[in-house]
């Protein structure tokens, strides 16, 4: 049996809606994202979200919306995607790395004052796998040091901390609609703002700062005169993608069902094994489930986690891990580390993310689970 590590779960809702935004011969930015902009911000209980063509494009926009200057310093968790920190390097800032917890792998918030000099002029919080992070103790210290905060919520849709959706909490939340994330459009992302200003703004900058868009100038509304009031970007999304992305989003609590129900067999089934360590997520918030991490212990088998990995290969169970940590990669170990993160160590050396996609049948899910704990059996200490 061969299981991928992710599938996106497209239905006829989702292939008839790209057909018809193809077929109407709108593909650019238009109605499709309009509408799912209204949908996604009343999702996440905010009052403007605005669509774009990546997460990514989101982090950077909400650094500049935060006037982040080169030589300024944010504080990142080590363990994260690379966009985390590399849009802070667009704008000749410097990203610090913050140690991680052991058992959600979300930001330390213990560890992060330390890290905090003149120069550091905020933080992005990432809600590890969905999970939100510690967000009153990282206001707290936030408004104590007079730091933004911006949440990186490329996991994170749907899911809610102490009752507040993940995009209703912070100025700036940045989501993400990359083929793997919890809403699926190939490519896209969005930025959940509170003011109608950075929104006004970021809806021209996202199309290279013409004070009109595309969308008016084309129909009759518009006009060919147009003024170009700011640097701006290449930033919009698609009409195709964003009928993709609001098919998904009308699911959205079908596909969360889905993800949680793999996740609980996959608890029941790994929690009393002496093998594993099963990945917490603490009471007062819901996950999105987007990731399963599951930690293996080391010390009980005699192999490594990357051989792990191989040998659930070799049995048709594909994996991942999230993530190689930031201070291991060639162009990242040249920045400024100050704090060690053993707590990172400890989980880059034992996680390996499960298949959780919606979508993934009971035999397969029993397959995943047999497979895991046969490979712990044989190479067990
Ligand atoms: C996927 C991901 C991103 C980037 O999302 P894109 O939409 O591909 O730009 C950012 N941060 C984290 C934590 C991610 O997993």
């Amino acid at each position: 049996m061969q299981i991928p590590f992710h599938k996106p779960y497209i239905t006829n809702n989702e292939i008839e809606a790209a057909v018809e935004t193809i077929k109407n011969g709108w593909l650019t930015m238009g109605h499709k994202t309009f509408e799912f902009e209204k949908s996604f911000a009343s999702y996440t209980d905010c009052k403007f979200s605005i669509a774009l063509n990546s997460c990514t494009a989101a982090l950077h926009f909400a650094l500049l919306c935060n006037n982040l200057k080169p030589g300024d310093k944010v504080i990142i968790p080590v363990n994260t995607f690379v966009a985390t920190a590399e849009v802070i390097c667009y704008l000749n800032a410097i990203p610090v790395f913050c140690d991680i917890e052991k058992d959600t792998h979300n930001i330390d918030v213990s560890k992060i004052e330390g890290l905090i000099d003149k120069d550091v002029k905020g933080i992005i919080a990432v809600h590890y796998s969905g999970q939100p992070c510690d967000m009153d103790e990282i206001i707290e210290i936030a408004n104590k040091y007079k730091l933004f905060l911006i949440e990186d919520a490329a996991h994170a849709f749907p899911s809610e901390y102490k009752g507040q959706k993940i995009g209703s909490i912070s100025d700036y939340t940045a989501f993400s609609f990359y083929a793997t994330k919890t809403i699926a459009a190939g490519e896209g992302g969005c930025l959940n703002v509170k003011e109608s200003d950075a929104s006004d703004k970021l809806k021209h900058l996202r199309l290279h700062g013409i004070s009109k868009d595309a969308w008016k100038r084309y129909t009759n509304e518009g006009t060919w005169k147009y003024d170009v009031v700011d640097l701006g970007y290449k930033y919009n999304p698609n009409d195709i993608a964003m009928a993709i992305a609001k098919e998904q989003l009308d699911k959205t609590y079908d596909l969360l069902e889905m993800r949680k129900k793999i996740s609980d067999c996959y608890d029941e089934a790994f929690d009393e094994s002496p093998y594993f360590e099963i990945y917490n997520i603490k009471k007062d918030r819901k996950s999105s489930y987007h990731l399963y991490p599951l930690k293996i212990n080391i010390e009980s088998i005699t192999i490594s986690r990357d051989i792990f990995i191989e040998e659930l290969k070799i049995a048709g169970v594909n994996t991942s891990v999230h993530f190689i940590p930031l201070n291991k990669f060639s162009y990242y170990k040249n920045f400024v580390i100050s704090q060690d993160f053993p707590n990172s160590e400890y989980v880059y050396n034992r996680q390996i993310s499960l298949p959780i996609w919606p979508g993934m049948k009971e035999n397969e899910i029993n397959y995943v689970i047999k497979t895991v704990l046969s490979i712990a059996e044989k190479y067990k200490r």
